[in-house]
């Protein structure tokens, strides 16, 4: 086992970011059997996480304690946002097994908290909503004792498809805002600052403990960031995560700039001042890293 740099673990990768990355971005590198394990489950069952697509820095400390988040309704999303490093372009027909085979992946990896998510599907009706609701009643009819947090798109705005959602009633309904409002058309230009912001409220208000999600460094002030914790807790949102953006491949969006661990701990501060019950802030924080610590007894 060894603590390695981020960046040495992307070499050999010809479209990997080139930029220097301070140094207390470091990871433990360790595919252990829990890793091995998880990787033969995922592979067997055909099925996509976000730890992968995502590129995510924590994939070996996760997979290593048994906690993946799982990517459904295929792995090609509708959108192109300019930090994201998931395939866009024209997704394949809905997979109507997928909702069993993450539910028995949950079962194999004897999960207790299951965190779900999708590309977005803007080309359904629906948005993906009803494949979200499924899913959940096979985690739970398979795993009774699993609680289930989804992280849902915009469902651009689609009061109906939310219902949808809702009406499973999972653990944490959670909805990344992703950045600052004044950079919403340039790197998420499919998406829409109010639009999430609403989502998150009109959440909370059919009784879900909300979630939502930051990643700073794409050239956001410190003063925007706060303000979007503001409107968060505006929309009574409970719990937020707060994480460095890095860069996925050299075609996407460079980092701006690198926050030190000491800033993120002032934003977690400042988080739970302004009444978040839980907030993950540093530089590898990401929407779903120690979730299940953020389930509500
Ligand atoms: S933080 Fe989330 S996306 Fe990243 S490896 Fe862990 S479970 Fe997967």
């Amino acid at each position: 086992m060894s603590f390695v740099p981020i960046e040495d673990l992307r070499k050999g990768d010809g479209s990997s970011s080139h930029q220097r990355l301070p140094p207390w971005f470091k990871v433990r590198l360790q595919q252990g059997p829990d890793y091995r394990d998880i990787r033969q489950v995922v592979d067997d069952l055909g099925l996509h996480t976000i730890c992968e697509e995502a590129r995510c820095p924590n994939i070996w400390e996760c997979w290593n304690n048994r906690t993946a988040t799982f990517l459904i309704l295929g792995d090609i999303c509708t959108r192109r946002c300019h930090y994201c490093s998931v395939t866009t372009g024209k997704p394949l027909a809905v997979d109507h097994d997928e909702p069993l085979r993450v539910a028995q992946a949950v079962q194999a990896m004897r999960l207790k908290h299951a965190v779900i998510t999708s590309v977005n599907r803007d080309e359904l009706d629906d948005g993906g909503a009803s494949v979200f609701t499924e899913t959940i009643r096979q985690i739970r009819r398979l795993n009774p004792a699993c609680t289930v947090e989804v992280l849902i798109p915009d469902f651009e705005g689609s009061e109906s498809a939310l219902q949808t959602v809702t009406a499973e009633r999972p653990e944490i309904l959670n909805h990344n805002i992703e950045t600052v409002e004044r950079l919403f058309p340039d790197i998420r230009p499919q998406g829409k600052y109010q639009r999430s912001i609403e989502l998150l409220g009109r959440a909370k208000h059919m009784g879900m403990t909300t979630k939502s999600g930051l990643i700073i460094g794409m050239g956001e002030t410190a003063d925007e960031t706060r303000q979007v914790m503001q409107d968060l807790r505006a929309a009574k949102c409970d719990i937020l995560t707060i994480g460095q953006y890095l860069q996925p491949t050299r075609q996407h969006l460079p980092v701006a700039r690198f926050y030190h661990p000491d800033e993120f701990a002032a934003f977690k501060a400042e988080g739970l001042a302004l009444g978040f019950s839980h907030v993950e802030a540093s530089p590898l924080a990401r929407s779903s890293y120690h979730a299940e610590q953020q389930v509500m007894p």
